[in-house]
């Protein structure tokens, strides 16, 4: 019997996952029922799947830290990290021990909850999340010293890890939108005072890819693991606000 009043808590669970077939082009729901600890992680749960029950179940993960953004999957509908869910507040957050898990729903499925993110990257690629023309340093050590109160302005958008959570929560249905995320990695770019480059992306920014795709619904900022307030972000370059924060 699992002990649920002490610090040993343990929790049945179950999981109700996507799979898909590739080989099939099959899809359907396995349910798992599991016992787990209070403070095991979403990717735990996943590993003692494979471990004790179906081996076959695909999943993803890299650092297992919420820096990669690797193991981003759908729970109960909302995009996360799995590494950082911790059963404990699951349960809280859900009000409840059952739990659906889907994958990330802005790229193909490979298998199970396991992405095809090609596509999905290659929208970052065409904003060119990097400094294309950076600026002569204005001093003589060849550092660009960046003053606080103008890195204050920008610095939440640098966290971004390109998990795709906010991408995969956009109501935004329209099928040239570029997505929350490369709106944010090219508006940093815009902020950010080393880039001098900037008419190419402002360009992009108020093209029909751009910030004007966006309904201003704020799913984006509330799935983020970083917390970034991306529809903030956006919200500052639909009002032209952004140029004159660098
Ligand atoms: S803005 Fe947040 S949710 Fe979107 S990709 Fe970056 S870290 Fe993930
Ligand atoms: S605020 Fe805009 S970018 Fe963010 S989820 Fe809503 S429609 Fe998408």
């Amino acid at each position: 019997m699992s002990n649920e009043n002490s610090h040993s808590q343990v929790y049945k669970l179950t999981l109700k996952i996507k799979r898909y077939d590739p080989e099939e082009k099959r899809s359907w729901v396995q349910a798992y029922n599991l016992e787990a600890g209070r403070i095991l992680r979403f990717v735990d749960l996943f590993r003692q799947i494979n471990d004790e029950q179906d081996p076959t179940l695909a999943w993803n993960s890299s650092c297992e830290h919420g820096q990669c953004g690797t193991c981003s999957v759908k729970v109960n509908g909302k995009p996360l990290l799995a590494c950082e869910l911790l059963v404990e507040n699951a349960v809280q957050y859900f009000q409840t021990r059952t739990f659906t898990i889907e994958p990330l729903n802005v790229a193909p499925a490979v298998r199970d909850l396991v992405v095809d993110l090609a596509a999905a990257y290659e929208r970052i690629d065409r904003v060119q999340p990097y400094i294309i023309q950076p600026g002569s340093p204005p001093s003589e050590q060849d550092a660009y010293p960046i003053m606080p109160q103008s890195l204050d302005h920008y610095v939440n958008a640098t966290r971004c890890i390109n998990c795709f959570c906010c991408a995969s929560a956009c109501i935004s249905s329209h099928n040239s939108f570029l997505g929350p995320n490369a709106m944010l990695a090219t508006i940093v770019r815009v902020m950010d005072p080393r880039e001098q480059e900037k008419a190419k992306r402002l360009k992009i920014l108020y093209s029909e890819q751009g910030v004007y795709r966006c309904h201003s619904s704020r799913a984006c900022s509330f799935v983020c693991p970083k917390e970034i307030d991306v529809a903030h972000f956006i919200a500052l370059a639909k009002e032209g606000r952004i140029l004159n924060k660098s």
